[in-house]
């Protein structure tokens, strides 16, 4: 109780605090206020006055400044999750910016009325990936509860037992028809199922044929699972709609560039299914969305169904994907767009980019050979050669976290009591500020 008595007034904190000058009074008052209460719950000793006031003024520079800040992606994980997925296209950004006030969204600027969301983009997705009709959502997250609810309330949807899986961030195929409403039967063995295996689950209560792509892990060995158009034939033949999620999707064959097969969205609609859906930030390389192509049947009662609303995306967002398919429509997709950029980057040039701010950096900074890997739940084990700065130092640990506070924050790896830079990550246009920053940096004192 006697402690509580050398807790300044709010007043004192308020009138001491350095941003009184160029921070409304109000919140100073709020945050002050927050302290002397932090203060009074705590059992330990009372800081001096002036402590006081330093901790008020940090409270109030933290809740003014955002923690999301741009970062020079130097992970080696091309398509970092955490890290906001695909970088996008200047183009693309470009986009955002001029769309980011007013915006002809929903309006359709020839008929001077209401427009449609979706008219931006419908025509290019059809002209790219050979379907009939298109649809774009939040994400393919969205994408599949949007599908399922539309189609697959109260009744029953297929899926093979090797496909019943955990996407990432708790996103599992079960859960997601069990809140859909729908019914899982689940068909086949982890490693094995067949086509026959689907026909023969069939009831009147089926509504689909889900297929799921394994994105983030790959089964070997004795494994099987029906070709794709094997699929569509069955639902066909029964009068039930085959719907494929194929995760990160492309519409560039990575196999040209060493990579394991991820599905090519373009064979995958020729394959017959009723509707595809894959995301935007993933392989394709554009902002953050859930994109459905498909039959136009099947995708109407997606547009007209009341999570539609809730699903739908922003401006900015619609701008930004316009941009990335015009990319992909001009046949300039590789150049534009970074995570092509990286993906196809030569091995040679990685090493002369690395050594080059090596030498600018002087000793103790290292070149060596890494793996990359795509990331973004997709390609599974695959690797990508690379080249890596290197700073080797006992504590790297102090190294990484000092280069996450600067401005843009640097996220690197730890290995061999190192910090390494894998160049594959980062785009060619930060080579300059990420050399500036590693040396006001770095040495370490
Ligand atoms: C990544 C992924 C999703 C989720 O996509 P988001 O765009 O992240 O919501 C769904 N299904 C598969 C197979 C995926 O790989």
């Amino acid at each position: 109780m006697n402690r509580n008595r050398h807790i300044p007034s709010v007043e004192q904190l308020v009138a001491a605090s350095h941003a009184r000058h160029h921070v409304p009074h109000a919140l100073i008052v709020a945050q002050a206020r927050q302290l002397c209460a932090d203060l009074r719950m705590s059992t330990a000793a009372i800081p001096e006055f002036s402590e006081l006031v330093a901790r008020l003024d940090v409270h109030i520079t933290q809740l003014l400044t955002s923690s999301q800040r741009p970062v020079v992606n130097a992970t080696g994980v091309l398509l970092q999750t955490n890290l906001g997925r695909a970088p996008l296209s200047v183009a693309a950004q470009q986009a955002m910016l001029a769309n980011a006030a007013a915006s002809s969204i929903e309006y359709d600027l020839d008929a001077g009325r209401r427009g449609e969301r979706n008219q931006h983009v419908t025509p290019l997705l059809c002209h790219l990936t050979g379907a009939e009709a298109a649809l774009v959502v939040n994400n393919n997250a969205a994408a599949i509860l949007l599908i399922l609810a539309a189609h697959a309330v109260g009744r029953e949807v297929i899926v093979s037992r090797g496909q019943a899986v955990e996407i990432g961030g708790g996103f599992r195929i079960p859960d997601v028809l069990r809140q859909s409403g729908a019914t899982l039967v689940e068909v086949g063995t982890t490693n094995r199922t067949y086509a026959r295996d689907y026909a023969a689950a069939i009831t009147p209560h089926t509504a689909m044929i889900l297929t799921v792509h394994t994105s983030n892990f790959r089964l070997q060995g004795f494994v099987h699972e029906p070709a794709m158009g094997e699929l569509s034939a069955v639902a066909r033949e029964h009068g039930i709609l085959h719907v494929d999620d194929v995760g990160s999707g492309t519409l560039l064959d990575v196999t040209r560039y060493g990579l394991t097969a991820e599905p090519l969205v373009q064979t995958r609609v020729a394959a017959g299914a009723d509707i595809i859906c894959f995301s935007g930030d993933k392989l394709l390389g554009g902002p953050q969305a859930g994109i459905i192509v498909g039959r136009a049947d099947a995708i109407r009662p997606l547009a007209t169904h009341p999570l539609m609303r809730a699903f739908r995306i922003d401006k900015t967002t619609m701008a930004a994907l316009h941009a990335t398919l015009r990319s992909y429509a001009h046949g300039t997709a590789i150049t534009d767009i970074p995570i092509w950029q990286m993906i196809t980057a030569d091995a040679d040039h990685l090493q002369q980019r690395a050594q080059r701010l090596a030498h600018d950096l002087g000793h103790p900074w290292q070149v060596r050979p890494c793996q990359s890997t795509v990331g973004g739940g997709s390609l599974p084990g695959e690797t990508l050669p690379s080249w890596a700065l290197v700073y080797p130092h006992p504590h790297p640990e102090h190294i990484t976290a000092l280069l996450r506070q600067q401005q843009p924050a640097v996220v690197a790896r730890i290995a061999d009591h190192a910090v390494w830079f894998d160049v594959r990550s980062v785009l060619p246009a930060d080579d300059d500020r990420l050399g500036a920053c590693l040396r006001t940096c770095l040495p370490l004192t």
